[in-house]
């Protein structure tokens, strides 16, 4: 007994249950996505340690420089360091991000580096360690919303230590076992003087080496603050007086309560395994960026004006991708925190003139589109949304629709001068990517209109943007059947080639965008020509080969080779803006085509491996697809409060709405094709469902 007991304490105090359902945290790889590199991208994630929509994340890096957009790569086989990271995705990069890292024995002036195996490996978003070989140091790290501990197993060594990194720029001092600093990285996106403050406490002295014990046990309490380094130290008080199992085992719950908000039931381990991982990268971003001040309310560093304000912030998503299905999402299961969101983008909107399209943390330019009309208009229409902020929301999206930022071109909109005018961008006036940011603006008109009409604004200005929603009318060619360039003297570009990406297009070709009508897919029917028509186009999507012309880029961007391996035609799920398509068969007489699209891009597109998506996971857009697919319906149309209906992945799902009720779908064998859908009962005549009934605790049956 006595040898049985400590053994099994062990195993219950362990901060890792074993996979079951009623703990889904524990189905989730932080791994998935992590085998990618500059040219091929099978997610382009880094495996955060953090608890939902943290305001810190933690990672291993296994590059050679901190600063490197690729930090963590699956495939590598050196680690050397551990940094606190901000890295919404490669492209945008990091920002005050600093690192420590272990080590035995003399460094010569080197920096440490050491083997390590993914066998040695454990990989959780409330927990990671690993065994650095060239050291004998075992690392571990657990987190929470703006600190971390750490904690390093040593060997015997006289000469053990840690290195502390503020990266370039940066600054740290120590002094006996603590080390204070700041780290001023970044790569835009924020105002003069900012910082991050760290604050790290240790049991051990630092800046110096010290002799340890063979499994000496060394523990790191760590913090940060945008603000100031008072307030770094009011964010320590998160771990101050806590174990790293108490932490862990509190990151641990919190995600199960996050994640638990889905049950699914029925499916593979696998299948569990993907679902539960891709729910985990839809509750990452957009993260914090409030603190709780000393009164205990939010506050905040504002990256738009560079002062210290009052209230909710969050940042480091790009709405391009994000207004598609993660704001929908967070939407339907998670309003609370969108409700957070939209209070922070109200504030951002009284900060300067601009609300921001790619936001990391302040505006940056990336992508086109006005699409943050899109994100505050799904969150009013359900309600999420104070009127006082949704007031001053409404001003700034208008002012948005006129001007656009005077140094980040991704805020407000490029080319308003020619689209308010005639009706679109003109391909042949210097604007590039015209035809996308034509249609995009058109739908993110019609949610000015939806708003403006919940505002009760004159009827001549819900009028106005009504009638500009209609303006991607202006750049379809009934020739084609396409989306295509158009001149300013109203004549279609010439040459033309639907397989062309970028151009007219934002990653993407003619194929690709020219089901971005999101609010008329009717209107963009009858345009081809009617439904068989519309049901042809659809198809040559998948039946057309996956050649492309690459000579807008110059070079075969990865997005093309994504779309290349998947074999599913010029069909390119690995980017965003043809997500949605799949689900355009249900405007058809033949919708099951779209389920048979849909279950296999869930099957063999998405997996819980490192290579587990098919192009960059994108801040939880491409994740959130997965899980509205795999609860069997999408909103192809964020703001219109209706999902198209699909085909559910497993026999049976429920989802906790946050006033207690309870969504159940369920479905009646494997599919995919169901024809017979039921809400409540009631077969459905058309293949969409009312959002708010589903909030309501409905029961929705997939039959045959
Ligand atoms: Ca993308």
């Amino acid at each position: 007994m006595k040898r049985v007991f400590p053994l099994l304490l062990a195993l219950l105090t362990a901060c890792g249950n074993p996979s079951s359902p009623e703990h889904p945290s524990t189905y989730v790889s932080t791994l998935v996505g992590t085998q990618s590199d500059y040219s091929f991208s099978t997610g382009n994630t880094y495996p955060a340690i953090a608890v939902p929509w943290g305001m810190n994340f933690w990672t291993p890096v296994t590059a050679q420089r901190e600063d490197d957009g690729w930090a963590y790569q699956y495939e590598k086989k050196t680690i050397s360091g551990f940094k606190q990271t901000h890295q919404p995705s490669p492209w945008i990069g990091d920002y005050g991000a600093f690192s420590i890292m272990p080590y035995t024995g003399a460094l010569n002036g080197g920096k440490p580096v050491s083997w390590f195996s993914h066998k040695s490996e454990e990989a959780r978003p409330y927990y990671y360690s690993v065994y650095l070989a060239d050291y004998d140091v075992k690392v571990e790290i657990t987190p929470t919303e703006r600190a971390a501990v750490l904690r390093f197993t040593y060997p015997e060594n006289s000469h053990s230590g840690m290195t502390v990194n503020p990266l370039e720029g940066g600054f740290v001092a120590f002094e006996g076992n603590t080390a204070t600093g700041y780290s001023v990285f970044n790569r835009g996106g924020v105002p003069e003087g900012f910082r991050n403050y760290f604050v790290i406490e240790a049991d051990v002295p630092m800046g110096e080496t010290f002799a340890t014990r063979r499994g000496q046990v060394v523990t790191l309490r760590v913090a940060s603050s945008f603000i100031s380094p008072e307030q770094a130290l009011l964010n320590l008080k998160e771990v101050e007086g806590r174990s790293f199992d108490e932490v862990c085992a509190a990151a641990q719950q919190r995600w199960d309560d996050v994640l638990g908000r889905i049950r699914v039931q029925g499916g593979t381990d696998d299948e569990l395994r993907t679902f539960y991982s891709c729910l985990y990268r839809s509750t990452l971003f957009p993260r914090k960026l409030y603190e709780i001040g000393e009164d205990g309310k939010p506050v905040h560093y504002s990256p738009y004006n560079g002062k210290v304000e009052p209230g909710y912030m969050y940042g480091d998503t790009g709405f391009w991708d994000t207004f598609r299905a993660l704001f929908p999402l967070l939407n339907l299961v998670y309003p609370e925190v969108n409700a957070e969101i939209q209070a922070g983008l109200a504030n951002i909107a009284r900060e300067n003139d601009f609300l921001p399209e790619w936001s990391s943390p302040g505006h940056r330019d990336c992508m086109v589109g006005n699409n943050s009309a899109s994100v505050v208009a799904d969150a009013a229409l359900q309600g999420i949304t104070s009127r006082e902020d949704l007031e001053v929301l409404y001003k700034a999206i208008v002012h948005g629709t006129e001007n656009v930022h005077p140094t980040v071109g991704s805020s407000g909109r490029k080319g308003h001068e020619y689209y308010n005018t005639l009706g679109y961008i003109p391909y042949n006036v210097g604007i590039r990517e015209n035809v996308a940011r034509t249609l995009e603006y058109a739908y993110d008109d019609w949610c000015i209109a939806r708003l403006a009409q919940l505002l009760g604004r004159p009827q001549e200005e819900i009028d106005l943007y009504q009638k500009r929603s209609g303006n991607w009318r202006n750049v379809f060619d009934k020739e084609s059947r396409l989306m295509r360039g158009r001149n300013a003297d109203g004549t279609f570009q010439e040459p033309f080639s639907p397989y062309k990406w970028g151009d007219a297009f934002t990653e993407g070709n003619a194929w690709h965008y020219t089901w971005s009508v999101f609010h008329d897919v009717p209107g963009l029917r009858e345009a081809m020509g009617g439904d068989a028509s519309f049901t042809e186009m659809l198809d040559s999507v998948f039946i057309v080969p996956p050649i492309y012309d690459d000579s807008y880029y110059g070079v075969r961007i990865h997005e093309i080779t994504e779309m290349q391996v998947a074999n599913m035609g010029n069909y390119a799920h690995g980017n965003q803006p043809a997500q949605h398509m799949l689900y355009l068969y249900d405007w058809t007489s033949e919708p099951w085509k779209g389920q048979q699209h849909i279950r296999e891009t869930m099957e063999r597109l998405y997996s819980a491996t490192p290579d587990g998506y098919c192009g960059d996971e994108d801040n939880g857009q491409t994740s959130a697809w997965y899980i509205f697919s795999a609860l069997g319906f999408y909103p192809v149309c964020p703001a219109s409060g209706e999902y198209a209906v699909g085909t559910p992945l497993f026999p049976h799902a429920e989802v906790t709405m946050p006033g207690g009720k309870t969504l159940t779908i369920t479905a009646e064998g494997a599919g995919p094709v169901y024809n017979d859908i039921r809400l409540n009962g009631k077969r459905l005549d058309a293949r969409f469902v009312d959002i708010q009934a589903l909030k309501e605790g409905a029961k929705l049956e997939f039959r045959k």
